[in-house]
């Protein structure tokens, strides 16, 4: 435990990191993958919450391009963060890792209403959790959700566990001369416009002081290294 520099971290994951090389839903193979990777920070005494996206399966912002009402479509994506997450419970059980889940809406017959105190309690007791429904509000991301419990929770740290290794100057996607950021400030993350996370996200981790890693999620042991302090993607302070 002691190699580790946080005690306490609050991993997102995105909805699409369940799907792999997919174009829809969940892939049980990387699920598992992803369940084996935080079992081994769990195993290693670091407490571990996770807030799991839905772009897997619904987007709000895509229903309502459709015509759809934005808040029904927004609670719909808001629902389809809550079968992620007992996807990845499920994950965590089969590797006799105990995990628990919470979710912002509540749906007592499947998993148990955010409890912020109770949060805290499971996690000291050794157990992941894992936050559903995002905020429980529409017009609100994942990413803002992460950010959110990473601060109501104490996290030291939020990992963004993403498909790039970093933060680049543009998409390194179209760009082939793209530049990546080792370390990067929130302040340069919102000028700038980079797509990180989204500006509410981001702005509410630089009012909070609450360092981000974003990181490929692809690299194995890219998570435990990061937490240990190894250069890994990039790192976004004030
Ligand atoms: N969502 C929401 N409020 C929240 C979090 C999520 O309304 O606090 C909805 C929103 O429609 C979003 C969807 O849930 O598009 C899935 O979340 P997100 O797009 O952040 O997932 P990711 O891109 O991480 O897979």
């Amino acid at each position: 435990m002691s190699e580790y520099l946080y005690k306490r971290v609050l991993l997102k994951l995105s909805g699409e990191a369940l799907m792999g090389e997919g174009r829809y839903g969940i892939d049980p193979e990387v699920t598992e993958r992803l369940a084996r990777q935080v079992k081994q920070l769990h195993d290693d005494g670091v407490q571990v919450g996770i807030v799991v996206g839905g772009g897997n399966i619904f987007r709000g912002l895509a229903g309502s391009a459709n015509g759809m009402d934005r808040a029904q479509a927004d609670y719909m994506g808001m629902l389809a963060t809550v079968m992620n997450a007992l996807a990845l419970q499920d994950a965590f059980e089969r590797l006799d890792a105990p995990c628990r889940v919470m979710s912002a809406i509540q749906m007592n017959e499947v998993c148990e209403p955010y409890i912020r105190r109770r949060a805290i309690n499971h996690l000291q007791k050794g157990d992941i959790v894992i936050f559903a429904a995002g905020s429980g509000n529409p017009y609100f991301t994942t990413d803002t959700a992460a950010a959110l419990r990473a601060c109501e929770i104490g996290a030291e740290c939020l990992l963004k566990a993403t498909k790039v290794d970093g933060v680049y100057d543009k998409d390194p996607v179209s760009n082939p001369d793209a530049v990546r950021f080792d370390r990067i400030t929130y302040h340069e993350v919102l000028v700038r416009g980079l797509q990180v996370m989204d500006s509410t996200a981001a702005a509410l981790c630089q009012d909070n002081r609450m360092p981000i890693i974003v990181l490929n999620i692809e690299g194995e042991d890219n998570i435990k290294n990061a937490l240990k302090g190894e250069p890994v993607g990039t790192v976004v302070v004030q």
